[in-house]
């Protein structure tokens, strides 16, 4: 979808949300509407109108980047001077994005338009601009897939890479370090490296802890190129393995492909979630997986869908999710495999192929 096509879809949102206008203030939305990128942006939809306003140390970019919109390069906040623009174009009732606003942020909406005007001019809507995120088109799809692709790629070149002795934090370095010379923008999200123990805990930042001689090792890392994100994580095994280790890592395999197996268009994605945790119940390590089963990927590295318990939304064609069940016993170790997986006409296509059988170094 064109930039142009997707402010139209927006705007014809705003409308059918009972509003005139939408003030989008969240960076990720202001670049999927129109291009850019600058980290100081509020876009306006009005009808047939866009007006991007951002500073003065944007002027060049934002022009390149935004073709097609209007550019209004302001001497004071860019949302301030949203708000003044919309009232002098006699917009009455603005939508705007209530989980990307702050209490704080609306209270200077508020005062940046006359009292006359104030009055049920800001009104929260649906976030308008994530719904229409959730479901990627072909240029997204192929962004993604290239960063989903470079993911696994650095996974496969880690494993010779890695040593019993050397800090956690030396292999994020290095995994980092490859990933900007093969041109990632950045990492989606701080390097996750968890060893021995530590693998046990879900979100463990790389710390100088070194890599145990015997033990799992949790890599869960992601690249961003041209704006979109990758996410994948693997699990393996420095030296042989003891007493139960194989028996919990086959059991989070397992369900992490029960789940992968089910996705399709019109699928709940409460049943992925299920389709994860009944596999680890029968294993009776159900209380040990301890989030949810995955999430959308795209500009963010968490966006929508959700597929949790009790989640009621259906997948469609087009949407790239995660599925990421793990295992964590508190005081032994934890296991995560995590793929992410493009939801098509057919089922699911894994965009992150780098084997998932037990591997041990
Ligand atoms: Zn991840
Ligand atoms: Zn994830």
């Amino acid at each position: 979808m064109s930039f142009p096509d997707r402010k139209k879809k927006a705007a014809a949102g705003a409308k059918a949300a009972g509003v005139n206008a939408l003030l989008v203030t969240h960076l990720p939305d202001v670049r999927y509407l129109c291009g850019f990128t600058g980290s100081n942006a509020a876009l306006v939809l009005a009808g047939s109108r866009a007006v991007l306003f951002t500073d003065g140390r944007y002027t060049a970019q934002a022009k390149a980047e935004a073709r097609g919109t209007r550019v209004v390069i302001a001497k004071k906040p860019a949302v301030t001077a949203a708000c003044e623009w919309l009232e002098a174009a006699k917009v009455r009732r603005c939508g705007f994005d209530a989980a990307h606003t702050t209490v704080a942020a609306l209270d200077g909406m508020r005062k940046a338009v006359s009292g006359k005007v104030r009055r049920g001019m800001f009104q929260p809507t649906e976030p308008l601009v994530a719904a229409m995120r959730e479901v990627k088109d072909a240029e997204e799809i192929a962004r993604i897939r290239k960063a989903a692709a470079l993911g696994c790629s650095l996974f496969d070149g880690m494993l010779e890479f890695l040593d019993p002795g050397m800090t956690e934090m030396a292999v994020a370095a290095e995994l980092e370090h490859r990933a900007r010379l093969a041109g990632a923008e950045a990492m989606s999200f701080e390097t996750i490296v968890a060893s021995g123990l530590r693998s046990s805990m879900p979100h463990g930042h790389a710390t100088m802890t070194k890599l145990p001689k015997s033990g799992f090792l949790t890599l869960d890392f992601g690249v961003v190129l041209a704006g979109y994100m990758s996410d994948m994580t693997r699990t393996v095994h420095l030296g042989k393995a003891r007493a139960g280790e194989r028996e919990v890592y086959d059991s989070v395999l397992e369900a992490q492909e029960a789940a992968v197996a089910k996705v399709a268009p019109g699928v709940v994605t409460a049943e992925i979630d299920e389709a994860a945790r009944s596999v680890l119940r029968r294993a009776k390590l159900a209380k040990y997986f301890s989030h949810s089963t995955g999430h959308g990927v795209g500009l963010e590295i968490h966006e929508g869908p959700r597929l949790a318990a009790k989640q009621t939304q259906k997948l469609e064609e087009g949407m790239v999710i995660t599925i990421e069940p793990g295992v964590y016993l508190p005081g032994r170790f934890g296991v995560r495999i995590e793929d992410m997986v493009l939801v098509t006409s057919k089922g699911g296509e894994v965009l992150t192929p780098s084997v998932k059988a037990w591997i041990e170094l």
